[in-house]
């Protein structure tokens, strides 16, 4: 955990985000600038920056953020319609919180290919 990192201050409970999921590993919470009518954050309780510092011991880790989101689609009744799941890794990806997250978004038609 870092002092500064805002979702590291999410993970403590420290912000008033709308938290929609927490165990040991993980926390979802709404984004505070929804792209579309349902924008969860699925991150991990470990400070860990970006994709690119994924090891594989954290294989583990990942298919739980990925599992956890497919639960909270279902969950939110949009599983049917569908939605999407975005890791963004650094600049060219878009990546602007350096702390692990994973987006998923739904409850409209997502584009193809992404801007
Ligand atoms: P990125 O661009 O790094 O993939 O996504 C970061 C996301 O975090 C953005 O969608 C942004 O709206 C969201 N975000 C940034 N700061 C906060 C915050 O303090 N609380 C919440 N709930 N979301 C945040
Ligand atoms: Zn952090």
């Amino acid at each position: 955990m870092t002092q500064d990192c805002i979702f590291c201050r999410v993970a403590r409970g420290e912000t008033d985000s709308e938290v929609l999921h927490q165990d040991e590993h993980v926390v979802a919470f709404r984004d505070i600038a929804p792209q579309a009518p349902h924008h969860v954050l699925i991150i991990p309780r470990r400070h860990i920056a970006t994709l690119d510092e994924l090891g594989p011991e954290d294989a583990p880790l990942a298919g739980h953020m990925i599992h956890t989101a497919a639960r909270l689609a279902r969950d939110l009744g949009v599983a049917g319609e569908g939605y999407r799941l975005v890791f963004n890794c650094n600049r060219h990806g878009g990546q602007t919180v350096f702390h692990l997250h994973l987006h998923l978004l739904a409850g409209r038609p997502m584009h193809w290919p992404p801007g």
